[in-house]
């Protein structure tokens, strides 16, 4: 059974015991749009790695209805996708997109900014510098693993500068905070009137962060814990479903305070980075996507330094 946007007919496929139900479509075309305060939404993106089958569909992009105009926060992988939640905003508030916030460069967060043209796209000064420098190797990996939905997509950078602070937009205010923890440059976005925490990829709930930009898993923790003492209502999360409680702080602590815990005793022990990458992940986790995934990734390019640090703490 699937709603069948094209046709807008509702197509139903018998199961094998011929029962069959009839959902409605979900609201804002097909992207899974969630609604997080009275003027809060969170499009989700799909806890997967990019492929031509989600589209670059991977990860979560937010918007505030102000009053006087919405603030998007991160745009996608693509100008499809950019588009795509530009129009779908328009089924949840006549206000017009008035500002853009990415809160970091990565490309599943950046790449839809050519669909908000004419529009102030904002980042931490770091993050447009790193898109600069990344951006067209990004550029070539999303084109290679999403296929023709990523084929008008262009590294589009944003043009206006911000500094951590509270900044109105039109009399909202928002406050910017900056940490590093996940790629260098991190703008997390709190909202005090609806109590919503926009934390970008310094939280992933249900979805195994992912580390490749991180300056350190040290540094990750000590802004996690920075990041705890904001009262708030909800999460939003880089990747993953939001929240109303802290689980997704929770869980990203856990997962990281496990890698660092298993590459400081690999160490000790004189573990090659292919065991580890073995490990056996602990059942907390179990309900967590690319789990595997990232475990791999993470001792590939962290491990060696953890060997480093050892080795110079031993023979100082
Ligand atoms: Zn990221």
């Amino acid at each position: 059974m699937f709603w069948n946007q094209k046709s807008d007919q509702c197509l139903l496929q018998f199961s094998a015991s011929l029962l069959f139900t009839c959902v409605a479509p979900v609201h804002g075309g097909s992207l899974n749009v969630h609604q997080v305060a009275s003027n809060v939404w969170m499009a989700q993106g799909e806890p997967a790695e990019l492929d031509e089958e989600n589209k670059g569909n991977i990860s979560n992009s937010s918007f505030i209805a102000t009053g006087n105009g919405v603030v998007v926060i991160d745009t996608g992988t693509t100008e499809t996708y950019g588009r795509q939640l530009r129009e779908t905003i328009k089924e949840y508030t006549d206000e017009p997109v008035r500002w853009v916030i990415n809160t970091h460069h990565h490309p599943d967060h950046t790449f839809g900014n050519s669909a908000f043209s004419g529009v102030p796209i904002m980042a931490l000064s770091g993050t447009k510098n790193a898109l600069n420098r990344d951006g067209d190797f990004f550029l070539k990996t999303v084109k290679e693993r999403v296929g023709d939905t990523a084929a008008e997509t262009v590294v589009s950078m944003p043009n206006v500068n911000v500094e951590p602070g509270v900044k109105l937009f039109s009399g909202y205010s928002l406050k910017l905070m900056k940490f590093t923890g996940h790629s260098g440059n991190d703008l997390v976005v709190y909202d005090p009137q609806s109590g919503t925490l926009f934390a970008g990829d310094i939280l992933f709930w249900n979805r195994a962060p992912t580390t490749p930009h991180s300056p350190g898993i040290d540094i990750w923790l000590e802004e996690l814990d920075r990041l705890s003492e904001i009262e708030v209502k909800a999460i939003i999360p880089g990747h993953g479903p939001f929240a109303r409680d802290y689980s997704p702080l929770v869980q990203t602590r856990e997962w990281l305070l496990w890698l660092d815990a298993l590459m400081k005793e690999g160490v000790m022990k004189g573990y090659s980075a292919n065991t580890l990458i073995d490990a056996e992940i602990p059942g907390q986790f179990a309900g967590m996507s690319l789990a595997k995934f990232e475990l791999t990734r993470t001792i590939s390019h962290f491990y060696r330094k953890y060997e480093d640090d050892w080795w110079e703490s031993t023979n100082r």
